[in-house]
């Protein structure tokens, strides 16, 4: 994209002419294209909980619900609130990413520590779907913020767990390989096919989309993912395979 100015240059002493300035502007225009990208699937994704939250509301206050059938209603309008305020607790997560890294000084922290944290605060999730979860490793630590990488190893997990399949296996590993430390959140789950590998980092994207209401999550958690291992500098790797699971690596430099 190309934004072009030109302006005629008036000064007495001189010939007049014109001075002609041609910017590439293709960044800004990708920047704000993702914005109303962004905007448009937020407006939607809070539009869908809410209609239904306020259809079964709608529902019970004209009195045509049966007395029987009020408790369930209810139990949807919980539901679809708390689907709500998991998106809007994301997507502030994510404006907060976007202004950068937080400050404040870079803490040592020990990664397989927080990798048996994550495991311990998954277990309960883990146990409802028939999946066990267990953090591996070595004694590694990196500089960084561990608010943020709490939120990267959870949210891997989390999907590890969550797109897994009965009696799998969830395991966090930390370990070094060509000098760099890594973190391995490795899964026997469901699996990613190849030309979506990689659009799973991408806002608000689903491989299948009709799930997302059975499975839960908001469609942010892998952007968050990016966005924090960015700001340490880190690179993903996704190796998956359909049926048989996904393993996703994030090495720091
Ligand atoms: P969601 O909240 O839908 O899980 P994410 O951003 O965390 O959103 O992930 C984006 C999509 O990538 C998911 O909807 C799912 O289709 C796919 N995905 C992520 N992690 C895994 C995994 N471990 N196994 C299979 N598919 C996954």
């Amino acid at each position: 994209q190309l934004q072009f100015f030109a302006n005629p240059v008036t000064d007495e002493d001189v010939n007049a002419g014109v001075l002609c300035l041609v910017l590439d502007i293709t960044e800004k225009y990708n920047r704000e294209k993702l914005r109303r990208e962004f905007t448009a699937n937020v407006s939607h994704e809070l539009k869908t909980p809410l209609t239904s939250i306020s259809g079964y509301a709608e529902l019970i206050e004209s009195g045509m619900a049966r007395d029987e059938d009020i408790k369930g209603f209810a139990g949807k309008i919980h539901n679809e609130s708390s689907r709500l305020l998991e998106l809007i607790n994301d997507i502030i997560k994510l404006s907060e990413l976007d202004e950068g890294v937080p400050s404040g000084e870079p803490e040592e922290i020990n990664l397989l520590e927080l990798a048996r944290d994550c495991a311990r605060s998954l277990e309960k999730y883990a146990q409802d779907k028939r999946v066990t979860i267990q953090a591996e490793g070595e004694e590694l630590t990196i500089s960084g913020n561990r608010r943020m990488m709490h939120e990267l190893v959870y949210n891997l997990a989390e999907n590890a767990i969550r797109y897994n399949k009965k009696d799998g296996t969830v395991r966090i590993k930390i370990g070094r390989e060509n000098g760099k430390t890594f973190i391995l959140v490795a899964d026997t789950g469901i699996g990613i096919p190849a030309e979506y590998q990689n659009r799973i980092f991408e806002r608000f994207f689903r491989v299948d989309k009709s799930r997302s209401k059975a499975t839960g999550g908001t469609g942010l958690g892998l952007s968050i993912v990016k966005h924090i291992a960015g700001a340490h500098k880190a690179t993903l790797e996704c190796k998956s395979e359909v049926g048989q699971g996904t393993s996703i690596k994030v090495l720091f430099p």
